[in-house]
């Protein structure tokens, strides 16, 4: 955690006491707008620790915020109340009569254990399927309570909870879920979802479980979310299921969406502006009096006003209005990074040997890779080259976990890794790169790298020097604080294999690294690469098209051709194979090829 974090925090929490304190002064209406706004912010909050950072809209929020609502106000309601509107409530909680403090505890961690539930199936789902599944978790929460009549009055109204919630109460708990929000931000958990928001398959390749971390984000945003509904509860003393449906749901996606739900920052802004607006507007609705002239009603005028926020804020800014920074990281930009340290050689463990053995990958009729055997070994270089389509790709897939092997077998040293998950074989030591970059685009550089270096996090220690030895193995330590997607082509594929690097791999696999570089770039990167398999005693499996460059690099070459290895060896033999020459560019210009191999 940096300082800067920090820095952050004491802003919004300056903010927030600050609004706080003016509300008092003025007194009246003015603090109960703002008693909403805290509910509504810690709401917000709530829901951008997952959708921010997961980058899944979830539609399914409120239904935590109903449960809790309720359950925190039987908990605290008076006991004669309960005999009189809850009648058949269980004795157990008929009998409770509890502080706000104990029902919010219990609220919130029930809401959680619940969350927890539906998350372990919605966690597996991808993007709108996730988004559906959390619609369906409102609509199935909303009919539950509708149906507990017992509990909740159907879908009557539920009065009789204490007012406990004031100024100072809801403004203590929106300072607690900011600094829960932007910790989490800012935390390795936060990191790797971001990761996983940017680039699922990259960040299962560098060792992140993607799942894992969005049912981490999932039930502490459900915390959050579960918290200010206990505050509403207890703020209005009375309310229906209704609160906890389609319009509030709306009404709070509306300012996440439009501050930005990636950042805190973002949350902040846009819980501040809809609440404005809808102030505003909601004077309009009741008819406004304006210079002695009464305004006519306007009916909807708030929600179809929110509604046109929201498409301006997309047409002109999509990612809202905060997209990717946090105020204090567009005010102070540049972090130290710290020194690269000397790159220490890796105590030369004796023999890795990565061997895929008759491996074959079928997509539905096409056999992509058909039984290829290939090894390497330690400190080795291997080049695999092959035309177009020959399954190069597919078969670093396979060895990588990116993709299931459909038949054959793959072994690490002697242990055998079929089938294992790409996250999995990261952690093993294997690390790579991807023929269409994969970088984390809405990261810095060091941050991408990090992603990589923390993967046993909390486990291991020394992620800053593993990020910093990767970044000056490629050069990159000056670019450490850039965005990685505005980076030139060469540089982004730099950033790719620094990342990799940050694994401390044992097996390394560049698909194409030197694709889009300049001969110069090209020189220097194979230079680069030469000596980090010296010094880290790294084996590397190199896929390139520049079969010059191949031919300078590698101990030995592994030709393929329509899914099948054609040919193994050292360089000067296979360039000289005739089936290579061939393959490469079909028989009329096996004389070209045969000078271009040997140049
Ligand atoms: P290379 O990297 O050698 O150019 P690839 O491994 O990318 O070749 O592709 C090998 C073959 O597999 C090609 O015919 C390609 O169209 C096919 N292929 C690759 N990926 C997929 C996929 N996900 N689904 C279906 N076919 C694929
Ligand atoms: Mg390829």
């Amino acid at each position: 955690m940096q300082a800067r974090t920090w820095i952050g925090i004491a802003g919004y929490v300056a903010l927030l006491l600050g609004g706080a304190v003016v509300a008092t002064l003025i007194g009246g209406s003015a603090e109960r707008v703002l008693i909403v706004f805290f509910v509504s912010l810690i709401a917000v909050l709530g829901m951008g620790i997952y959708s921010g950072n997961s980058g899944i809209l979830s539609f399914g929020h409120l239904a935590f915020m109903g449960i809790a609502a309720y359950l925190s106000g039987i908990l605290t309601m008076p006991v004669q109340m309960k005999q009189v509107s809850l009648a058949n409530l269980p004795a157990f909680l008929g009998e409770a009569n509890m502080g706000l403090l104990g029902a919010t505890v219990i609220a919130v961690i029930f809401a959680m254990v619940v969350a927890l539930v539906v998350g372990i199936v919605i966690s597996r789902l991808e993007g709108s399927a996730a988004t559906i599944a959390t619609l369906g978790l409102l609509v199935i929460v909303h009919g539950v309570i509708i149906g507990a009549r017992d509990f909740t009055r159907g879908s009557q109204s539920f009065f009789g909870v204490p007012r406990l919630t004031d100024l100072w109460v809801a403004a203590g708990c929106a300072v607690l879920a900011i600094v829960i929000a932007r910790l989490y931000r800012d935390s390795v958990l936060g990191l790797k979802l971001r990761a996983g928001r940017d680039d699922g398959l990259a960040a299962g390749a560098m060792g992140v479980n993607v799942r894992r971390q969005r049912l981490i984000a999932w039930v502490i945003s459900a915390g959050i979310v579960a918290l200010s509904g206990v505050l509403l509860g207890h703020f209005l003393g009375a309310f229906s299921v209704k609160k906890f449906y389609f319009v509030d749901t709306f009404a709070l996606l509306a300012m996440l969406i439009v501050g930005g739900m990636a950042t805190v920052t973002g949350a902040l802004a846009g819980a501040i502006l809809i609440t404005i607006v809808t102030e505003v507007l909601r004077r309009l609705e009741s008819g406004l009096v304006i210079f002695g002239y009464e305004l006519p009603d306007m009916f909807g005028s708030t929600n179809i006003g929110i509604g046109l926020i929201i498409l301006f804020v997309m047409w002109k800014r999509a990612g809202g209005i905060f997209d990717r920074l946090e105020w204090d990281e567009l005010i102070f930009r540049r972090t130290r990074t710290a020194a690269a340290p000397e790159e220490m050689p890796h105590a030369a463990e004796e023999g890795h040997t990565l061997r895929a053995e008759k491996v074959t990958k079928a997509f539905d009729g096409l056999i992509a890779v058909n039984e290829v055997s290939v090894a390497v070994g330690q400190s080795e270089i291997v080049g695999l080259i092959g035309p177009n389509g020959s399954g190069k790709t597919t078969l670093l897939n396979v060895l990588s976990g990116v993709l299931p092997v459909t038949s054959g077998r793959v072994f690490l040293d002697d242990d055998d890794v079929t089938g294992a998950s790409s996250a999995r074989l990261a952690g093993l030591g294997i690390g790579r790169t991807f023929q269409n970059i994969r970088l984390f685009t809405s990261l810095s550089v060091k941050q991408n790298v990090a992603v990589a270096a923390l993967r046993q996090w909390p486990a291991a220690s020394g992620a800053d020097e593993k990020v910093a030895a990767a970044l000056a193995a490629m050069g990159l330590t000056d670019k450490a604080d850039t965005q990685a997607s505005t980076l030139s082509y060469g540089d982004q594929r730099r950033v790719e294999i620094a990342r990799a690097l940050a694994l401390e791999p044992r097996f390394l696999f560049l698909d194409e690294p030197a694709a889009g570089m300049n001969r110069e770039e090209t020189d220097a990167l194979m230079a680069d690469l030469k000596g980090l398999c010296q010094t880290r005693g790294m084996g590397i499996l190199i896929v390139d098209h520049d079969l010059p460059l191949i031919m300078r690099l590698c101990e030995r070459v592994v030709v393929m051709n329509e899914g099948r290895v054609i040919a193994e060896g050292e360089p000067a033999a296979v360039q000289k194979d005739p089936g290579v020459v061939e393959a490469y560019l079909g028989a009329k210009g096996s004389q070209q090829v045969a000078d271009a191999l040997s140049s």
